[in-house]
């Protein structure tokens, strides 16, 4: 309200005189005047209460349930494992504070893992021995990692006086035989001589009686670097091998040598597991196979080159592998023959098989593999394979990773595989379309054990419908003496078109059916 004065003339509509006037003035002032100084003070109280908001989130912080103690330790160092650098455990966590460096030092999931960089200096065994030390009872790995442009190692030089090979080392030899008990042990090498080196003075060192050496159970062993050898051609090292269960072999191929004459594995009565990475001649694939009978998993990768085909000639006996489980052939090259090798093993047990390529050159000489791309030759391999007294009987996975091969030819091998209860199809631009409206035509019903249909389609190769409708239609034409299996279909695809009605009764129809559909973007 304002003044009393001043009210009454709200309600007429004259002409103010000039005392009037004046008067007005002078009450616009004053409360423009306590306007201002009511402002002041809510900007000083805002200001106060700011500051005792701020002293509020200070307090809290100090009562944080990591500065009360209230996450226990074994925690905190769990939590560690997703922020730290294998490389360097403590530097990141251990600088925040004491308390904190302590749980970094005394968690033993922090220093499993060793990691020794290419370095001027020699290895730094004590390093090695404290941080695997830390790691208490768990499985350990040590990697140790040489390259080619900084190592000056003289091992390939036999006459050399100088010895500054950091894996060849006294320290390191010791370490390897009087250390812990190592699970896994990784080493890269510029070259097979300081393998050489190292393995021969491990086998000739025989005063411990529980060598760590001897308790590696995965020995992964990459060689960057081959020079023509003076003194023949074997490989030192492969002859010195501990007695591990699981080998993994990175080695350069020799253009030059015939596959008879290469360095190759010794009999390995303990290996169970072999990943060898090279495109070497599968004649020295089959060689190195052959002697380790036991094996239950191979992955042979070929480092997307060619691999070249010596092996297809007559009188070459069957390699036995009763045991082996799974087999991977990964990164081939679209016009390699890597495969090739399926119709020379012996594999009764086997119940998992990849084949994955990769994308092929959109612009490759197609007459370079007369092959591709109804992928005849690999059907006959795979029929060799299954056939015979110790063929392949129950295979039930497969993974198809880029596969270069037309509908026509995928049916052609999906045919021959009637016991496969899961099929992984990872498609490229190049895949043939038409396989699941093929597939839904043919007479025999496909697959007639399939549970599971994977497909990973990024380039939108496939129609979901049409996967969609080949699986209903099984399902609905299924009887009691042919029931249909399939549970479950995952397929992820580049776009998801919400819009599509028919789809999305496909997959309602399809879950009403019991199958367990997901698919996603
Ligand atoms: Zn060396």
């Amino acid at each position: 309200m304002i003044k009393e004065p001043f009210s009454s003339l709200l309600n007429g509509n004259y002409s103010l005189d000039s005392l009037e006037l004046a008067a007005i003035q002078h009450e616009i002032e004053a409360e423009t005047l306590a306007i201002d100084k009511i402002q002041s003070t809510i900007i000083d109280l805002q200001l106060q209460l700011e500051e005792h908001e701020a002293r509020r989130q200070d307090y809290k912080t100090l009562l944080s349930p990591l500065r009360r103690g209230v996450v226990p330790p074994e925690i905190l160092g769990e939590v560690f494992r997703y922020a730290i650098e294998p490389l360097y455990p403590v530097d990141r966590v251990g600088l925040v504070c004491k308390s904190w460096r302590d749980i970094a030092l005394t968690t033993p999931s922090l220093w499993q893992t060793v990691v020794m960089l290419p370095s001027d200096a020699p290895i730094n065994v004590k390093r090695l021995r404290t941080c695997t030390a830390r790691a208490g009872t768990l499985p350990k790995t040590v990697r140790i990692i040489e390259s080619n442009g900084r190592y000056r190692c003289e091992c390939r030089d036999s006459e050399s006086e100088v010895d500054s090979c950091r894996l060849a080392s006294p320290e390191l030899v010791r370490f390897f035989t009087d250390g812990p008990v190592l699970d896994n042990v990784d080493l890269r090498s510029p070259t097979h001589h300081c393998l050489d080196r190292l393995f021969g003075l491990l086998k000739s060192d025989k005063n411990t009686l529980t060598r760590s050496w001897d308790s590696i159970r995965h020995l992964a062993l990459k060689v960057g670097d081959w020079s023509t050898p003076t003194h023949g051609l074997e490989w030192q090292f492969l002859h010195n091998l501990p007695p591990v269960s699981s080998l993994f072999l990175d080695t350069p191929w020799l253009p030059d040598v015939p596959g008879d004459a290469l360095p190759a594995l010794p009999s390995l009565d303990c290996l169970t597991s072999l990943h060898m990475v090279g495109d070497w001649p599968n004649s020295w694939i089959l060689r190195n196979l052959r002697n380790c009978p036991n094996l239950e998993e191979v992955v042979l990768n070929s480092k997307e080159s060619e691999r070249q085909d010596d092996v297809w000639t007559e009188g070459r006996t069957l390699v036995s592998l009763p045991k082996l489980q799974v087999l991977r052939f990964q990164h081939m090259a679209t016009h390699g023959e890597d495969a090739r090798i399926l119709q020379w093993l012996r594999m009764p047990s086997l119940r998992i098989l990849e084949l994955s390529y990769e994308i092929p050159e959109p612009f490759a000489d197609q007459e370079e593999d007369p092959d591709t791309p109804g992928k005849v030759q690999l059907y006959r391999d795979m029929l060799r394979m299954l056939s015979g007294a110790d063929g392949v009987v129950d295979l039930q996975q497969l993974r198809l990773e880029y596969f270069p091969i037309t509908a026509k030819g995928l049916l052609r091998i999906l045919g021959a595989l009637p016991s496969l209860i899961s099929l992984e199809l990872a498609t490229h631009i190049g895949s043939d379309r038409k396989f699941f409206k093929m597939a839904r035509e043919i007479e025999t019903p496909l697959l007639p054990q399939l549970r599971h249909l994977k497909i990973q389609d990024t380039c939108d190769v496939f129609d979901p419908d049409d996967v969609c409708e080949f699986l209903r239609q099984r399902k609905a034409t299924a009887t009691e003496a042919s029931p249909d299996c399939v549970e479950r279909l995952d397929m992820a695809v580049n776009r998801y078109n919400r819009n599509s009605l028919h789809l999305d009764e496909s997959v309602r129809a399809m879950r009403g059916m019991g199958i367990l559909v997901n698919i996603v973007p």
